[in-house]
């Protein structure tokens, strides 16, 4: 059994509200929603954050990105979102497994830089 909650999560040991699954990618609501919209995208394989990020894994990255933006306009980002991938202990991730938050609704986000 993996120690990687996201692994588990891919590999269904642990519930998550999915909210689109290929051979490649998950994405499910985060369990901890900081916007009306806040979903995450992985990559199944398990890559555990930018830092290890290699030309090989470009192919499911640029599925990753594709599949986010889709699903913000699903999900009724019409008007934009916000795309954000927490990397290292610096950047505060939390869990090793590369993520992308999307976050959006009604309502424009607090500025952040
Ligand atoms: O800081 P980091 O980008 O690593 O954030 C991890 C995110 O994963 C958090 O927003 C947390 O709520 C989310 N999470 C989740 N489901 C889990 C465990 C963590 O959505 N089972």
């Amino acid at each position: 059994m993996s120690d990687c909650i996201f692994c588990r999560i891919v590999a269904g040991e642990i519930p998550a509200k999915k909210i689109h699954e290929d051979e490649d990618i998950l994405a499910f609501h985060d369990i901890h929603p900081v916007a009306p919209v806040h979903f995450l995208v992985i990559p199944k394989l398990h890559i555990p954050s930018m830092a290890e990020l290699r030309p090989e894994h470009a192919a499911v990255m640029g599925r990753v990105m594709t599949e986010s933006a889709r699903i913000a306009g699903e999900l009724g980002c019409a008007d934009g979102f916000r795309m954000i991938i927490n990397t290292g202990r610096v950047g505060r991730q939390e869990v090793y497994h590369l993520h992308v938050h999307i976050v959006g609704g009604p309502e424009v986000l607090p500025a952040m830089l």
